[in-house]
């Protein structure tokens, strides 16, 4: 994978990946984490997204490929796992931590029903990056990230990048709505790379009562 990722610059074809990790954000939207070339995870940039595929067909075998389960997930959170490195000889090694990308998935319908279901240890198939990407930001520039619903997790990457690139020489000011409490995410990764970050529901039960 890391070759073919060298020569093209992205996952040119499905190549399958572990699941290292999953969390629940919500009853039904997960957080799936998977490792991928750390040059991948550098390289990549806030808006992108990749075409997952579920290689498994409907008996939960991988015997019938399963050509219709390709959809396109954005990356919602990106992190160096150093869990199983001893940090007093990792310099020594050379090991620094795998790289791990997180798509965060509602469960709407049949590739997302499949996809929130899915174990640690299953596998997903990723291609890409594809899509363009949020503008480059400068210092002193002040961000207004808006999002609704799902839609939380470019906008985490877009003030995770701004925060690790400029540090505090970026305003990051967020305003997430979502339908009620029970569906709210990212807050608490929205909250570690914001300044201020506003919360609003449709039916007023966190924060302010938004939609009538
Ligand atoms: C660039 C991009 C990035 C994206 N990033 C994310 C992301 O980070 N996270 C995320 O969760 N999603 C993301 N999406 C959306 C994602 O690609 C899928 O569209 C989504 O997961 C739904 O796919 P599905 O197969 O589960 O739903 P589908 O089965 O295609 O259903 C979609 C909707 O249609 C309805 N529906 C299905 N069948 C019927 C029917 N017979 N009659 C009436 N209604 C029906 C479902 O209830 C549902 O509301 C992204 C999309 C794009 C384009």
């Amino acid at each position: 994978m890391e070759d073919e990722y060298n020569r093209a610059g992205r996952i040119a074809s499905p190549i399958p990946l572990p699941i290292i990790k999953i969390e629940m954000e919500t009853s039904d939207i997960a957080t799936i984490w998977l490792q991928v070339p750390t040059k991948l995870a550098a390289e990549y940039k806030p808006g992108q997204y990749f075409m997952c595929w579920n290689p498994y067909d409907s008996n939960g075998g991988m015997s019938e490929r399963n050509h219709n389960s390709e959809k396109p997930y954005s990356v919602g959170d990106i992190m160096i796992d150093t869990s199983k490195i001893d940090s007093k000889t990792a310099a020594d090694s050379g090991k620094s931590g795998r790289a791990l990308i997180g798509f965060t998935i509602k469960n709407l319908g049949r590739q997302s029903g499949d996809l929130t279901k899915m174990k640690c240890g299953d596998w997903l198939a990723l291609r890409g990056p594809f899509g363009t990407t949020f503008p480059a930001i400068e210092s002193s520039s002040t961000l207004l990230l808006v999002s609704g619903g799902i839609g939380s997790t470019p906008m985490h990457m877009a003030a995770f990048a701004a925060r690790q690139k400029l540090g505090s020489k970026v305003v990051i000011h967020a305003i997430m709505g979502f339908r009620n409490e029970d569906e709210t995410h990212y807050v608490s990764r929205m909250e570690e790379v914001s300044d201020t970050v506003t919360i609003t529901t449709d039916d007023g039960s966190q924060g302010i009562h938004g939609y009538p």
